[in-house]
C-alpha cells in the first residue's frame, strides 16, 4: 500500500490488486461485541523519528497518533518482570542493568553497539538518504549472529539472553539464525521508543484509503493476479491477467506477497536456479495463535504490553516445533465503550498447529477437533494472562480466537507473521527481479513491521 500511493503521488497510474474482499492485511481491525481489535499490528518504534518521516511524506501525520502504552518482559518460570521505558537506549540500559547489576557493563555495550549499527545506517534518515549510502552500511558486526554477538558479552546472568534480543519476537528470526545487524535494525526503534497508535490500524487505514481516493489508485479486491504476458524481445512484463479476467496493461508490477506464491508466475527461462533454489529455501517466521476480548465490566488496565515468556529460551520460541513459547499481551483502554480490551499472541507455526489439531480437506472452522484444540489453547493463554496479572484470573472474557491456519487464509502459502525468517548468509529475494520490470516488496522482502514495509516500499521506488 506504501508502494502505491508513493507511485501514485509521483503522477504513475496505479492499481493496487487484493486477494481478499478488503484491503490491509494484517494492518485491519475485526470487531467482535462492538469492540474494536487489530489483526496483525499493534504497536511500532518510530515516533518522533523515521516512522513521522513517513507519516509526513505520506500525508498521514493527522492520521496516525501516538497512544503511550507501557512495555514489560514477564519471565514466567522466574516470575520475574522488567520494564522497559520508552526514552531511548541508555534509559532502557539502565533499566535492565538495576535487576542484573552484576551484567551491568555488558548490557551497556550490547546497546551501544545497536546504536553504533544504526548511526552507520544511513536510510534511516529519509531526509538526506540516497542509495550510494547504502554502502556504507556495512559494520563490524556484519557477520555475526545475535547469538554470537551474545556469547562474546560472557553475561553472568543467562536470561538476559532473552531479555535483550527480546524486539526478535517483533521481527521473527531467533538470535541463532539472524545477523545482528539485521536485528539491530528492525529492534531499535521498538527499544527505543515503543508505542501503540490511537485506534490502532484503523488510524492507517483510515488514511491509506483517503490519499488513494485522491490519487486516483484503482483498487480491485477479490481477485489476484492469474497470469501474465511478455514482450517476445526482452525479459519484460507486458500485462497482468486477474483472476476476474481483467487485463491491465503494466509498465511496473511490485509484489508484495510470498515469493512462493508470485514466482511461479513468471518465466521459467527467465530464473536462474540461484533464484528458484533461494525461493525454495526461504524459511517463514513464526505464526501466533490470538486470543481476544476484555476485562469483566469496572474492570481496567493501563495500556499494557507484556512480552510473556514461559521461560528464557528465545532460540526455541521462534523456531518450529517448539518447546518453549512466548505470549504477547497487550491490553488496551477503550473510552468509547468504557472496558478494557486485550489481545494475546502466542508464536506457534502452522506445522505445529496441524501436528496439534490434524489437518483439514475442507473447511476447518467447525470441526470438532479443530474447536477442542482451540478451546485447549484458549484456557493456555488465559493462564498466561492470569499468570502474569493475577487479579485478572476469572475476569477475562473470550470473544474471539484465531490460529495459524486463520493467518495462512490472509497471509498464503503459512501465515508467517512477519514473512520469511532473514537467516544469516542466505539473502532473501527484494527489489529488482530477474523480469526486470518486477519487483519483490513486503515484509517477505526487506524489514517486518508495518515500519519496515514502509522503509522497504520506499527503497524499492526510490531505486
Ligand atoms: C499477530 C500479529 C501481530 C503483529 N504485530 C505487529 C505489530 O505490533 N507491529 C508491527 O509493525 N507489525 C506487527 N506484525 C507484523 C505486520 O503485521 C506485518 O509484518 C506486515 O503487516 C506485513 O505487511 P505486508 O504488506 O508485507 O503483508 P500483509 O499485511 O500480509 O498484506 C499482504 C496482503 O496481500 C494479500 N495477498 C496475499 N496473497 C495475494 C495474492 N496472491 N494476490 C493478491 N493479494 C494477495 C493479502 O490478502 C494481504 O492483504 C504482526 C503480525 C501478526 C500476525
Amino acid at each position: 500500500m506504501t508502494a502505491a500511493l508513493l507511485l501514485a503521488k509521483k503522477g504513475r497510474q496505479v492499481t493496487l490488486v487484493e486477494k481478499l474482499p478488503h484491503i490491509g492485511g494484517f494492518l485491519n481491525r475485526f470487531k467482535r461485541g462492538g469492540l474494536r481489535f487489530d489483526t496483525g499490528f499493534h504497536f511500532t518504534g518510530g515516533f518522533g523519528g523515521i516512522l513521522s518521516d513517513f507519516l509526513e511524506l505520506l500525508d498521514f501525520q493527522d492520521d496516525v497518533k501516538p497512544s503511550p502504552i507501557k512495555t514489560e518482559v514477564f519471565i514466567a518460570n522466574q516470575d520475574k518482570r522488567i520494564f522497559l521505558p520508552p526514552t531511548g537506549l541508555p534509559d532502557l540500559a539502565e533499566s535492565i542493568s538495576a535487576h542484573f547489576p552484576q551484567d551491568a557493563a555488558a548490557i551497556r555495550k550490547y546497546y551501544a553497539a545497536e546504536q553504533e549499527i544504526v548511526n552507520a545506517t544511513p536510510m534511516f534518515d529519509l531526509k538526506h538518504f540516497n542509495q550510494a549510502d547504502i554502502m556504507s552500511m556495512l559494520t563490524e558486526y556484519d557477520a555475526l549472529t545475535v547469538q554470537e554477538y551474545l556469547d562474546s558479552l560472557s553475561l553472568k546472568s543467562p536470561e538476559l539472553k532473552a531479555i535483550l534480543p527480546i524486539m526478535a519476537l517483533c521481527h521473527g528470526t531467533p538470535p541463532v539464525e539472524s545477523d545482528f545487524p539485521y536485528h539491530c535494525r528492525c529492534s531499535y526503534n521498538l527499544d527505543s521508543h515503543l508505542t501503540a497508535v490511537q485506534h490502532g490500524g484503523d488510524a492507517f487505514m483510515t488514511a491509506f484509503k483517503r490519499e488513494f481516493a485522491q490519487y486516483g489508485v484503482d483498487i480491485r479486491t477479490a481477485t489476484t493476479v492469474q497470469s501474465l504476458e511478455f514482450s517476445s524481445s526482452s525479459p519484460t512484463c507486458t500485462a497482468a491477467i486477474l483472476s476476474d479476467e481483467t487485463r491491465l496493461e503494466v509498465d511496473d508490477i511490485f509484489f508484495a506477497i510470498n515469493p512462493q506464491s508470485f514466482l511461479p508466475l513468471l518465466p521459467d527461462n527467465y530464473l536462474p536456479a540461484r533464484i528458484k533454489r533461494r525461493v525454495r529455501n526461504l524459511k517463514p517466521t513464526c505464526s501466533f495463535f490470538t486470543v481476544c476480548g476484555c476485562l469483566d465490566n469496572g474492570l481496567h488496565m493501563e495500556n499494557t504490553l507484556t512480552f510473556f515468556l514461559c521461560d528464557s529460551n528465545i532460540n526455541q520460541m521462534l523456531l518450529p516445533n517448539a518447546t518453549s513459547y512466548s505470549t504477547g499481551i497487550v491490553t488496551s483502554n477503550d473510552p468509547q465503550n468504557g472496558c478494557t480490551t486485550f489481545t494475546a499472541f502466542r508464536t506457534m507455526f502452522l506445522e505445529d498447529c496441524i501436528a496439534q489439531c490434524g489437518s483439514f480437506d475442507g473447511s476447518y472452522r467447525h470441526e470438532q477437533k479443530y474447536l477442542e484444540f482451540k478451546e485447549k489453547m484458549t484456557e493456555s493463554i488465559l493462564d498466561d494472562i492470569a499468570h502474569a496479572f493475577p487479579a485478572l484470573r476469572g475476569h477475562l472474557r473470550v470473544m474471539d480466537s484465531s490460529s495459524p491456519l486463520t493467518s495462512q487464509r490472509f497471509s498464503p502459502p503459512i501465515g508467517s507473521a512477519y514473512g520469511t525468517r532473514q537467516t544469516i548468509g542466505v539473502s532473501r529475494l527484494s527489489g529488482r527481479l530477474p523480469v526486470t520490470n518486477c519487483h519483490a516488496l513486503g515484509h517477505h522482502a526487506h524489514f517486518p513491521g508495518i515500519l519496515g514495509c514502509m522503509l522497504g516500499a520506499y527503497l524499492a521506488i526510490n531505486n
